[in-house]
Order: C-alpha cells, then structure tokens, then sequence
C-alpha cells in the first residue's frame, strides 16, 4: 500500500463520509429527532470537512491545515461517543467534548510540533482512542444491555486505534527510514474511515432496533399502566392457555371491573381515576406470581391469566386482590373496591374468547350480588351463569354455587 497517496485516498473519501453523514443528520432531523443519530451524522460530516479543507486548500500553511485536520477528526470521535450517551439518555458533557480538540489545537502551536511525525500520531492517538474507549465503556455498562450490536464494531476500532499508534511510534522511532510514517498515514485515515461508516451501520443498527423494540412495546402495553392490552392479552396469552392445556395443566382467567368507576372519575376528577387504574395495576402487578400475565383490556376492565391455577387457588388470588386494593395507598374520595369474575380452563372452555366471555358473565354476577366480590363461573343453567363466591361485600369468602 506504500504507493497510495494521501491526497487521491482523502479526495475518495470526502463524498463518501459527506453523503453518509449528511443522510444520517437528515434523518435524525426529519425523522423521530434522535439525538444519537443526530451525534453520529454530525460526526461523519465534521470528519468529512476535515479532509475537505486538507485537500481543498493546498495552499495553507502546513501548520494551519494540520490544526485543522485533527480539530475536526478529534472532535469527531467526540461526537459519536457523544451520540453513544444520548443513546442511554445522557446529556452530551460539552467540557469534555472539548478537551480532546482544544488539546490538540494547543499543542499544534508549539514551535516544531508539526513537524514531528511521533508528536502529531501521539497528540492525535490518544484523544481519539480516549473517546473510542469512552464509546465503548458506555456502551458495555449500558445496563439493559441493549447496546451489544454495537460493542464489536467500537471494540475493533479501539484495537485497530492502538495498534495502528504503537505501528506508527515504534517505525517513527526506529529512525531507519524517516519517510515511512507518511506511507502509514494514508492507510491509517483509510481503514479509520471505513470503521467509522462501521460504526455508524452498527449505531443505525442499534437505534432501528429500539425503534422496533418501543413500537412493539406500545403496540402490546397499556399507556397509562403499561400493562398488557387487549392485543397482547390475544397474543401473548392465548399461547400460554394453549401450552398449559397441551401439558394438561388446567389456567384460571379473572376478570377484574372496578366498581363504581364513573362515580371516582365523576366525584373526585378524572386525573384521580387514572391515578386509581395506575395504582390497580400496581396492585395486580404485586398480587400475581411471576409468570402469570395481567393485561388492562378496557377502561376499569383488568384480566389475570395464571396458567397452572385451579379454581380454588384462583379465588383465593381473587380475594388477596380484594385485600389489597383495600389496603392500597391509592385511596381516593371514594372507598375503592373491585368485583371479579372467574373461569377455569379447561373446565370452562379452552378458547381465550369463550374463557373471557365466561369470566366476564361470573364478574357480571358479581357486580349483581352487591360488587366487592368474586364469582366463579361453573356451568351455564338455561343460558345463566352459574357461580361460586369469594368473598361478599363484607369481604367474607364463603364457596357455594348460586343461581344453578
Ligand atoms: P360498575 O360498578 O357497574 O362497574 O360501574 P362503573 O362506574 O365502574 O362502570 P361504568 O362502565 O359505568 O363506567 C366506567 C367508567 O370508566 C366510565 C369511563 O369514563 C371510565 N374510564 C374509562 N377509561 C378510563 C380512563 O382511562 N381513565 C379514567 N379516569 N376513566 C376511565
Ligand atoms: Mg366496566
Ligand atoms: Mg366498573
């Protein structure tokens, strides 16, 4: 590679990191405003117009263009550690962002510096591996771990980083050929370049990815308790009715209405209703075991789906949800309360349809015995539900079948 030259490789890249990096920033500006993006395009283009002025202004003192050049490239590592924070939600740190290129422009004033080929690789090494490696600390301590896409890519650059800068040192010093550090450099900004395209592939990567993984989570959650909705209810849980039936273990769904809702959101404000439904999911959240799925399927209307749970236990998860919203630190002006309904799979049907239109007869059962209480679904009697309770308006539990 000793016959490519600086000039010619540095012309081809400037289309290249200005095009990339514009379509970037155009994209984070157009787009969803990501701030990563919009750290990761701006990188490109700042390392773009550094090869620009060093190719476009031959004429400029050499010490003016070597300033330039690494004011340019090291405040482009700057930015894309910058844009790795924003990806964790970190605010950029404006002080540190300038060190590296102030340090750079300082030591470019001193008499003879720029001339000394060990002086500039040293001086321009160690800001940039110290943002690469700043970049990569936040992205391994990133601690949902939803940064791995990118880890390999900076890793490779750090590494390539330190061993092109011990390379660079050790021919500097060896002093048997003075001009072989002019050879490396074209090399070295070429294979910086296209890691950096890399890392920014990997970051588009990255950000697409939480893109993806934030749609689908709102596709499948309830806004205000970010519980599942309705959708994942279908999704999510008919899969796991239908593996529980398919190993033969029997799956309790209960149907959760909040009694006398309209009269919290009429008496007390609709903002103290939201409050009431946030701090009900708290209270199911907190009430089920893992594993079990509660879902927010309407309004006031909450379900558990608890594979692996017969009849007796589901009314007894019934009643520690009673208990607890009682106790809940929620309390608005009204005393709060729920009525649950009960079905058992597959006894009462192994279709989630069937199963939630049966709870849902049972809660309707329990809302007629006075609400603040469970009923469980055991049999329809001339197009009637028939039910046990849990638990009466007292908030007694007693077991009988009623209406049969
Ligand atoms: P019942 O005991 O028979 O269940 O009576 P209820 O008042 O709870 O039932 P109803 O269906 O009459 O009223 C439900 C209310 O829930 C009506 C609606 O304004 C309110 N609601 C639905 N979604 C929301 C919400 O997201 N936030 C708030 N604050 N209220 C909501
Ligand atoms: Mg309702
Ligand atoms: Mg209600």
């Amino acid at each position: 590679m000793g016959h490519l030259d600086a000039r010619t490789l540095l012309i081809a890249e400037i289309p290249v990191l200005l095009l990339v990096g514009g379509l970037i920033l155009t994209a984070a500006l157009l787009g969803r405003r990501d701030r990563t993006l919009g750290w990761t395009g701006a990188s490109l283009l700042l390392m773009g117009l550094g090869f620009l002025l060093g190719v476009a202004d031959p004429g400029s003192a050499w010490q003016q263009s070597v300033t330039r050049f690494g004011v340019l490239l090291i405040l482009a590592h700057a930015c894309i550690w910058t844009g790795v924070r924003a990806f964790s939600g970190k605010p950029p740190l404006w002080l540190w962002i300038a060190v590296g290129p102030l340090a750079w422009f300082a030591v470019c004033q001193w008499p003879g510096f720029v001339f000394s080929g060990v002086a500039r690789v040293i001086a321009y090494g160690l800001p940039t591996l110290a943002y690469t490696g700043l970049a990569l600390w936040e992205l391994v301590s990133e601690p949902r771990g939803k940064t791995r896409l990118a880890v390999l890519p900076f890793g490779i650059l750090l590494l390539h980083g330190l061993l092109t800068l011990v390379r660079m040192v050790v021919t500097a010093l060896s002093g048997t050929e003075p001009g072989r550090l002019r050879f490396d450099f074209p090399m070295a900004v070429f294979e910086g370049m296209l890691f950096f395209i890399g890392l920014a592939f990997a970051i588009l990567m990255m950000v697409g990815a939480r893109a993806e993984r934030r749609y689908r989570h709102a596709a499948l959650h309830d806004a205000l308790t970010d519980l599942a909705n309705r959708r994942a209810l279908f999704e999510q849980g008919g899969g796991m009715l239908r593996g529980a039936l398919a190993q033969g273990r029997t799956v309790a769904l209960l149907m959760c209405d909040l009694d006398r809702f309209k009269c919290i959101n009429d008496a007390c404000g609709h903002e103290a209703g939201d409050r009431v439904l946030a701090a009900f999911a708290g209270v199911l959240r907190s009430t089920v075991r893992q594993g079990d799925l509660c879902a927010r399927i309407g309004g006031e209307e909450f379900v558990i789906l608890a594979p692996g749970m017969g009849a007796e236990s589901a009314l007894n998860l019934a009643e520690r949800v009673r208990a607890q919203l009682r106790q809940c630190d929620c309390q608005v002006c009204e005393p709060l309360s729920v009525s649950i309904g009960i079905v058992c799979a597959p006894q009462g049907g192994s279709d989630l349809g069937m199963l939630l239109a049966r709870a849902d007869r049972a809660m309707y059962r329990a809302k007629a015995a006075g609400r603040d209480c469970a009923r469980l679904w055991i049999g329809d009697a001339g197009g009637e539900s028939s039910a046990a309770v849990a638990g009466d308006g007292g908030g007694r539990t007693t077991q009988h079948p009623v209406d049969a």
